[in-house]
């Protein structure tokens, strides 16, 4: 169902007559928004121009462009970011403003010479309002587990996962959701800030000075904070800190790069030197994928709104462990592979299929990440 390389969008249409540069930019910039592709790639090569779009995380090629046209339409979107149009052999960063172009946020333009002609990628930004914990699209249970945790206000949260895969949305509906039910303390340390949450005290770390994560958190914890979240745990300093906070009556929500729940215990343990210390303060761990859904317009078929893909937006794909008893012990006496999830991958793609919401190629894809 996949477009091949040659293939055109079905609503393909740039206007190209009468050689006017301004009109075919602000339509593929258009374009994109309308099918809310994070970012247009426009690579030149022998036969004209290469233009592809990410869409819901996959590069997806959409048409072509004539060379001519390519060229005028490249220096226009170069023009308009403040660029040298005449440089072609060396790269250059900048910026559209929104209102030149008719969008609700500006364009972040990479320019890069490669051997057939100049790539372009265009960044686009949209205006997302943070959904709620409940519209995450997690299952009842997880959501249950969640807010479990959360009223606790003690021990560890973790959440992994790969770049792009959520983590950032879910924590900031986490910290919405524990505002709703006591408002309380929450200091954030994050790398970088990437939407401001209304009644808690965010930061950023500067490693340019010095300020790391956990230079942060030293400084942090005098600031009496109840709820600490944490960016990311990435190295020793980090995870004893994390740690020694969830220990002394925080609730700590960080992130830490595994591929499985299973994976953040390992890494956890490597990092702390403790494995009992680690049983006892972590509490959960979830484990997050998006994976591209059906589409409600075709139902798979592949329709243009889809580019023919049959997939259009994203539904999560999760595994979560919960730290009851039996867990707890698997990781004091060191035999991890009795780790048991509350829900495996498994059973989280027998859900999504079972509700016609994705298709098992989109899940295996997932799976080898
Ligand atoms: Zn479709």
């Amino acid at each position: 169902m996949q477009l091949d390389s040659k293939a055109q969008a079905i609503d393909w249409a740039p206007p190209l007559e009468g050689q006017d540069a301004t009109a075919a930019v602000e339509w593929l910039l258009q374009f994109a928004t309308r099918h809310q592709a994070s970012d247009v790639h426009l690579h030149m090569d022998r036969e004209g121009c290469r233009v592809q779009f990410r869409l819901d995380g996959v590069l997806t090629h959409v048409g072509t462009l004539p060379t001519e046209a390519a060229k005028l339409i490249l220096g226009r979107v170069k023009y308009l970011a403040k660029l040298k149009t005449y440089v072609e052999s060396l790269p250059q960063d900048g910026r559209i403003a929104a209102d030149e172009v008719g969008l609700a946020s500006d364009v972040r333009v990479s320019t890069y010479p490669t051997v057939t002609g100049e790539k372009l990628v265009l960044r686009l930004f949209y205006e997302e309002h943070q959904l709620a914990l409940n519209q995450l699209g997690f299952p009842a249970g997880v959501n249950k587990a969640l807010e479990h945790q959360l009223g606790i206000r003690a021990g560890m949260i973790l959440l992994t996962g790969p770049a792009g895969s959520g983590k950032t949305t879910t924590i900031y509906a986490l910290l919405q959701r524990l505002l709703e039910i006591d408002p309380c303390h929450v200091i954030t340390v994050e790398d970088p800030v990437e939407r401001v949450i209304p009644g808690i005290m965010q930061t950023e770390i500067n490693l340019e000075r010095g300020l790391t994560f956990a230079k942060a958190l030293k400084h942090l914890l005098r600031q009496d904070p109840q709820v600490l979240v944490i960016g990311e745990i990435r190295d020793e300093e980090t995870a004893a800190i994390a740690l020694r906070a969830a220990m002394t009556g925080h609730l700590v929500i960080a992130t830490l790069h595994a591929g499985s729940c299973r994976g953040v215990v390992e890494r956890l343990n490597a990092l702390s030197d403790d494995p009992n210390l680690v049983a006892s303060q972590l509490r959960l761990i979830l484990n997050q994928r998006l994976v591209r859904r059906l589409c409600a317009d075709c139902s798979g078929k592949g329709c243009a709104p889809c580019f023919g893909s049959g997939l259009r937006g994203r539904v999560p794909f999760l595994e979560m462990l919960r730290l009851d008893e039996a867990n707890q012990g698997a990781i004091e006496t060191k035999r991890l592979a009795r780790l048991e999830p509350d829900l495996s991958f498994e059973q989280s793609r027998d859900d999504l299929l079972g509700q016609a919401l994705t298709t098992e190629a989109e899940i295996n894809r997932h799976l080898q990440l």
